[in-house]
């Protein structure tokens, strides 16, 4: 009996898919896919953006398409696509925190601040929402008291 037993024995090491660390890893719940174990690293409120288990939970489709319960594939969903602003879905969809990419992103309107007309890069931050839309920084602050403002 012959048994090739040599393909065993070669056993890909696993990696992080996002960073390539290859210590202490985990599997994701949403996709099955080797990420680095490192939340416990995190700083409560520093909102720093270094842990990888995080970054995916947090920041993707697929960590979110999966914590609100949806079924299927979340490059397909017509729930996310529909509950999240264009252009953080395409962001979400598409950044580094992924293991695989939006191969189609649906194209969006830039979204532009409703006093200045300055187009605002949400995922960057530094914008505010109010009734009438969204504004800039810049337009926010100016609406701010400006016994406030001299702290800025
Ligand atoms: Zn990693
Ligand atoms: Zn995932
Ligand atoms: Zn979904
Ligand atoms: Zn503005």
């Amino acid at each position: 009996m012959h048994q090739n037993r040599k393909s065993e024995a070669v056993r890909e090491q696993p990696e992080c898919g996002l960073c390539g660390e290859t210590k202490k890893l985990m599997m994701t719940d949403c996709c099955d896919r080797w990420i680095c174990d490192d939340e416990d690293s995190y700083v409560l409120f520093s909102y720093a953006r270094n842990s990888c288990f995080r970054n995916h939970r947090s920041y993707t489709l697929c960590g979110g398409h999966h914590a609100e319960g949806h079924s299927g594939d979340w490059k397909t969903c017509k729930k996310c696509l529909k509950n999240i602003e264009p252009e953080m879905y395409v962001h979400f969809g598409t950044n580094e925190y992924n293991f695989e990419v939006l191969e189609n992103p649906p194209e969006y309107e830039p979204t532009k601040c409703h006093e200045c007309g300055k187009v605002i890069v949400m995922s960057e931050g530094g914008y505010s929402s109010g009734p009438k839309g969204y504004s800039c920084w810049d337009c926010s602050a100016k609406s701010l008291p400006a016994d406030i403002r001299k702290f800025l």
